[in-house]
């Protein structure tokens, strides 16, 4: 398989180097038991690739989403799952783009020496669903405190992770101008609020992903963990999620290519009615398509990276970056799994378990029909549906 993306190539080498002591059987396990890749984290920590956004004066390497998105997708090429551990590289960036000086020295050096995690944003709610501006989670201000209420769903992490960076309304929606003010964002230490008012509910899933349902009764947050300013949470929350979409592009990237390498594999060396099943053009043509299709999305991944790191408006960029990938990851999974026939089913190909990991990216962190409709609304001047 001849790819036309082999730029930076000594991060991919080295990250490569690194996974390749994470074998697909680590991976198979840690999902047979429904665990988490502690080690697999720990040495990606340790090597410092989670500190890779992190400035040089924080003790990161002070690279931009550009080479954050080589790292994922060659953890996800290798066959493990960079959503164990992506939260940390669009999360952190939000803080580092909106916190205060005092708030970045507290947090950044202890992310980067993997002292703590930040891997968890609580955004979505079971009510109101991709509808965010009508979250019901509260943040009241009382004395030096916020005083937190509501509910959150599908929130990923939460037990491997230190610190969460939660959106909650500040003023209430009948009171804003514009729907997208008056919600504003908090760090949260987890392992404090566990004890002071935030009940944790695992949900049992698809995918090895853990994520949670949470419940927040009266917890009490102090108010310097409040990032930028009271009110403008939801704006900050956006540039974080262009980062976020980017980041799982490159994932979906990676397992295109994955599934890419096993499919073009086996069909070599399948043999069926005499000759390698590769030789039919009923399989040579979904499997050419599937990598038209990845390099394709490649291409626009990498202009959404570039707008961001220059620090310009991405968003259209970033979430047809995703649609790509995800769509055209999810296709080449299918065909991958059609083409081993039988085999595809069996838990020791692998298979299976990346088609489920990423199916998921259909639906999140944002589904494909919401994309299908910023694109409508901000792309082709539509008139907005909802
Ligand atoms: C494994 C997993 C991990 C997650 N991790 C996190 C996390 O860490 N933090 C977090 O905040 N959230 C997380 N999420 C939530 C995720 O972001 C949401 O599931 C996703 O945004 C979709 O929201 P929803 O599930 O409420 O779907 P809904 O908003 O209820 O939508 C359901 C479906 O309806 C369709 N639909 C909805 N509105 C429209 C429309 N206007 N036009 C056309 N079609 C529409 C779409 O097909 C959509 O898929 C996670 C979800 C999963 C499954």
């Amino acid at each position: 398989m001849k790819s036309t993306f082999n730029n930076y190539p000594e991060i991919r080498e080295a990250v490569r180097a690194l996974c390749a002591e994470f074998p697909n059987e680590y991976h198979r396990k840690i999902d047979e038991a429904k665990a988490y890749p502690e080690e697999f984290v720990d040495a990606l920590t340790q090597a410092g690739w989670m500190a890779a956004m992190i400035p040089e004066e924080y003790g990161g390497s002070g690279l931009g989403l550009t080479e954050a998105s080589v790292i994922m997708e060659e953890i996800n090429r290798s066959g493990g799952n960079a959503g164990a551990c992506h939260g940390q590289m669009y999360n952190m960036g939000t803080l580092l783009r909106h916190g205060s000086k005092a708030q970045k020295e507290l947090y950044l050096p202890k992310i980067a020496t993997g002292e703590w995690r930040l891997q968890t944003m609580g955004v979505t709610e079971p009510t109101t669903g991709t509808d965010t501006t009508k979250i019901k989670t509260t943040a009241v201000k009382k004395g030096d405190k916020y005083i937190i209420n509501g509910q959150k769903v599908f929130i990923s992490r939460v037990q491997h992770s230190d610190w969460m960076i939660l959106l909650a309304r500040t003023t209430p929606l009948a009171e804003v101008t514009k729907k997208s003010e008056g919600m504003s964002i908090f760090m949260v230490d987890l392992r404090e609020a566990e004890k002071n008012g935030m009940d944790v509910h695992p949900i049992p899933n698809m995918v090895n992903h853990e994520t949670n349902e949470l419940f927040f009764d009266n917890l009490e947050i102090p108010e310097e963990n409040l990032i930028g300013e009271e009110g403008k949470g939801f704006k900050y929350i956006l540039d974080g999620l262009n980062a976020e979409r980017t980041l799982i592009a490159a994932e979906c990237i990676g397992d295109g290519y994955w599934f890419m390498d096993r499919a073009t594999q086996y069909v070599k060396d399948r043999i069926v009615f005499d000759r390698p099943i590769g030789q039919n053009q009923g399989v040579q043509f979904p499997l050419a398509e599937n990598f038209i299709e990845i390099e394709a999305a490649n291409l626009m991944r990498f202009r959404a990276c570039e707008l961001f790191d220059q620090g310009k408006k991405c968003g259209a960029e970033a979430n047809m970056a995703k649609y790509l990938a995800a769509k055209s990851s999810w296709e080449a999974a299918n065909n991958c799994l059609q083409f081993h026939g039988g085999f595809g089913f069996a838990n020791e190909y692998d298979i299976e378990r990346k088609f489920r990991e990423t199916r998921l990216y259909q639906v999140a962190p944002i589904s494909t029909n919401l994309i299908l409709s910023f694109v409508a609304e901000h792309l082709l001047d539509l008139p907005r549906s909802f």
